[in-house]
Order: structure tokens, then sequence, then C-alpha cells
């Protein structure tokens, strides 16, 4: 079953709202085992509303319209759909009961055109719509299904999930639902990681494997679509073993969670905690580690120590280190270690991570933009420095940093 959804508002089109509805549907479809194979985006215009439905009916066999069930004149889902399909609107009593109580309860006179709300095609089935007043609508017309859902996303999630999901079940021969598993990996690139496994991606067939990259980390999604849990499982772990037996150093979960996240919950369950010392990313490792709940269990605190004088006064890196013509500087795998053992004695965690670099744009202490050290110091191990080049602008460098050092701290 090939599906298509047509989001319909010109607020779309003109980027005053992000599409979330489709993002929504589209992953809701594929827990059903429907492929989407089609988003669109459509301006409340009659005409082009007409064109969207007639190429979508071309391609699909299951059309999801959300947006334009309102009240008002730009809300014109339901009269395009009907003289599209040659139907009448009709008008369905329970939703119009609904609104006129609506309306009384609140003690104002009802406009005419909120009647519109209650209105479905004359052949279609009503979607009841729990937390507003528009009815969903859906029909199968010339072997093709519709599903016409209100704009505001917390309408159109309860009424996709409760009425809409079930119905196109429904008319489903066999449903199929995907499975899939999510490794995720830290301390290797994307490409490095596509040349491992190019051999896997180019051969896949109906087990995919998509590898993709956001906010510093690096994950592969295998996908494949089954009759059972049981059955998917025998199509996934082959192919996971295999990327395992290539990159499995590399890997941190095996579940969508970030990496600072995979890390909380090993130092928590080992009862160990973590503290920092961040010069060039600022407190973005702090900020990365805190958004976790119950980040507390492992992460003590730390400081920023932005300036060669918060380096010297409150972590004790002597000033002879950082300035001077002959000094390893700032920016040195020198003060790393220091500052991830001063930081660990100050603070009593059990580890201490430093990172110390340069963001960029520009160079400092005549060192390159992107050379980052980061430093992990043990209470009962010794402490070690890694000297990093990484590359992009001041914030990826930034964001890549914090992620090395948690890298660095998970191996
Ligand atoms: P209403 O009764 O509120 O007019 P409607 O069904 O007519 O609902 P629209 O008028 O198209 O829907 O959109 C109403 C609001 O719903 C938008 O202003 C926007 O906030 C939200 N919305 C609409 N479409 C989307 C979408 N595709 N993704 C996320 N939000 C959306
Ligand atoms: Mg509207």
């Amino acid at each position: 079953m090939r599906a298509e959804i047509i989001a319909v508002g010109t607020e779309l089109l003109m980027g005053q709202i992000v599409n979330t509805n489709a993002q929504y549907i589209s992953r809701g479809l594929a827990d059903i085992g429907v492929g989407v194979y089609f988003q669109t985006v459509v301006g409340d215009n009659v005409q082009r509303m007409k064109e969207s439905l007639r190429i979508a009916k071309g391609r699909a066999d299951v059309i999801i319209c959300t947006g334009g069930l309102g009240p008002t004149q730009d809300d014109l889902t339901k009269d395009v759909l009907a003289e599209t399909v040659g139907q009448r609107l009709v008008m369905h009593a329970p939703s119009m009961d609904k609104i006129e109580q609506m309306f009384q309860a609140r003690g104002v006179p009802m406009v005419e055109s909120n009647a519109r709300q209650a209105l479905m095609l004359e052949h279609s089935e009503p979607l009841a719509n729990d937390t507003g007043l528009a009815v969903g609508v859906a029909l199968t017309h010339e072997g093709t299904h519709y599903v016409l859902l209100p704009g505001p996303p917390k309408e159109m999630k309860p009424m996709f999930d409760r009425y809409a999901k079930p119905w196109i079940v429904s008319r489903m021969e066999s449903v199929q639902p995907l499975y899939s598993v999510m490794l995720k990996f830290a301390g290797i690139g994307e490409s490095q990681l596509e040349h491992a496994l190019i051999d896997l991606i180019e051969a896949q067939g109906d087990t995919t494997i998509a590898p993709y990259a956001k906010e510093g980390e690096v994950a592969i999604r295998l996908t494949t679509r089954a009759v059972s849990e049981a059955e998917a499982q025998t199509k996934l772990q082959p192919l996971e073993a295999d990327i395992r037996r290539r990159v499995g150093e590399y890997v941190y979960a095996a579940e969508d969670i970030a990496l600072e996240e995979a890390v909380l919950r090993r130092l928590a369950d080992q009862g160990r905690t973590l503290a920092v010392a961040e010069s060039c990313t600022g407190g973005l490792l702090s900020d990365l580690l805190t958004n976790i709940p119950g980040s507390s269990a492992a992460f003590a605190g730390g400081i920023i120590c932005y300036t060669n004088r918060v380096k010297h006064g409150l972590l004790n890196v002597p000033m002879e280190q950082l300035e001077g013509v002959e000094a390893p500087g700032a920016i040195s795998e020198e003060t790393a270690r220091m500052l991830a053992e001063q930081v660990l004695a100050l603070t009593g965690a059990d580890y201490g991570v430093s990172v110390t670099g340069v963001a960029g744009p520009g160079e400092s202490e005549g060192k390159p933009v992107g050379l980052v050290y980061v430093g992990v110091a043990a209470r009962d191990g010794e402490t070690t420095v890694k000297q990093l080049q990484q590359f992009g602008n001041r914030e990826t460098i930034k964001l890549r940093s914090a992620k090395s050092a948690l890298y660095h701290l998970w191996k």
C-alpha cells in the first residue's frame, strides 16, 4: 500500500509553520507497514488542491490530507474532495449537536460558518474529533482511500491514532509492519562508517541499511518488513552481527539515545560520578549532560574555565604553563591533563573530563581552528589526553568537541 500525505495550508508554503503533521503521520504509517511515497504541501487554493488530489490519486492507494477543515472561508478541503469524487456534503448530526452544545455552554450564539465543521461527504465515514470541533472524513472512492484530518496537531494526532490508523488497517490486504534496529556510533564519521559498510549498503534488499548523521552523532537504521517480531529478528540479526563485526567498537547503543545519555546511564549503574572542566565548549558539555533527566545521579558539575585566569585561579594550572613564548599554552596536552585532574580533585568526582581547543573562526595561540584536546582523569587510574582535529564552523566544532570528550570517557 502506497501512501501520500497532502498538507494543506498557505502558512506552510510561506514558511510560517513547520509541517510536523506530515512527519507524525509518516511515522505512524511506518508502524503499520504503509510506505509513504510522497509528501505534498499545497496552499488554500481550490485549483491547486484539486490538482494535488489528482496527482496523488495516480500514484497512491491512500491519501491523507491535513488542514482546512475549520469554519473559515479558506478551509476548503472537504469541498474540494466532494467535488473531486462527485459527492455532496451532508451534515453529520452528532458533530452538529456537539458544536451547538459547545456554543450553548459558552453562552455565545453559534456563527453560521461553524456548521461547516460538521460536514462530511455523503458516502464517507466520520472520524470523531475528541479534542476539537471539525469532524474528520474517511472514504474509499474508485479504489483510492481518502482520509481528511484537521490541521491543529492536538486534534490531528489523536484522530489519526485512534480512528484513521485503524480505518487504514481495515483497508489493507495484508498487514506487514516495519521493524527496525537503530545502532548509534561515536568516534567514527559518517563517511568512514559508510565506507566500512559500503558492500552491505549496495547489496541491500528488502532489509534496508540507512546511515545518517545528526547533532554530532552517527546512526544506522536497519529496517525490514515482516509478519512478526520473530521473523523480523531472523532478518535483522545476521545483518546487525555483520555490522558489529566490522565497526562494533564504535557502537555505544542499540537504541536511539544520545551519547551523553549512554554515558550517564553507565556511570549511574557503576555508582560513579563525573565532573567537567570546559574551555572551548563553554558549558555545552554540561548542557548536553543536564538535558538528560536524572543526570544528577552521575553528573557532579564543573567549571567553565574559559580564560587563563580561571584556568589558573580555580583550577591551579600554572601561569607559566598557560602563557609565555615557550609555554605549552592553554590549548595543549599538558593543560587538558591538568584541567581534568584538578576538576576531579576539586569536586571529588570519580572522573574529571576536560576540553580545551580552538573553536574558531580565528586561530588562537598560533594554533589552527579545530585543534582540540580532551582529557579524562580517573580517580583510580591514569589520565589520558586525546588530540583531535575537528572541522566545521564554531558551533559544529564545539558540539563535536563535547561529543568527543564523552566518547573519550566512554572508551
Ligand atoms: P482550524 O479549525 O484551526 O482552522 P483547520 O483544520 O482548518 O483547523 P488549518 O486552518 O489548515 O486547519 O490550520 C490550523 C492550524 O493548525 C495552523 O495555523 C497550524 O498551527 C496548525 N497546522 C496546520 N497544518 C499543519 C501541519 N501540516 N503541521 C503542523 N501544524 C499544522
Ligand atoms: Mg482553518
